[in-house]
């Protein structure tokens, strides 16, 4: 059902604008798949933080899409304000950086690589296959004990 797997399917699949080759392996392993996870919620923690600061009244409003973490690209005109405070708009600036930022991450390796590797360290996908893997975990200790 998710919407960003399907994009990189019919982009890259039927749009044919993946090369469609094996990705290194190094993109599927355990480290690199729980480091990027890590990096992420870091980065999300870094922008909920950045939220609060402004909620807080100690920090102000940056009108800014940051791509990659590191690029500041200005997006006021996408802002003129609005019913809400301040705090709402910088979430959204900052949920925002990070959504664009790894679907433009998705379609770089698309493009070098199969449609959905992306899908391979997700942090969405790794917590899912993490919580299938605790869920089962407990279903074979509760066949041990019957
Ligand atoms: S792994 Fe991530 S991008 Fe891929 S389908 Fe799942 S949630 Fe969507």
């Amino acid at each position: 059902m998710c919407g960003r797997g399907q994009l990189f399917w019919v982009v890259g699949r039927n749009l044919k604008c993946s090369r469609g080759k094996q990705a290194p392996r190094w993109i599927s392993s355990k480290w690199f798949r729980y480091g990027f996870l890590l990096f992420f919620m870091t980065m999300f923690g870094t922008m909920v933080f950045n939220t609060y600061l402004v909620f807080a009244g100690t920090g102000t409003l940056k009108k800014a899409i940051k791509l990659f973490w590191t690029f500041g690209v200005p997006w006021k005109w996408a802002y003129t304000g609005s019913l809400f405070p301040d705090w709402v708009a910088q979430f959204a600036f900052g949920f925002y950086s990070l959504m664009l930022t790894s679907t433009l991450l998705g379609f770089i390796v698309m493009f070098l690589y199969k449609e959905r590797t992306w899908c391979t360290f997700c942090p969405m996908g790794t917590m899912t296959q993490g919580i299938c893997k605790w869920k089962n975990a407990g279903k074979m200790e509760e066949k041990e004990y019957e």
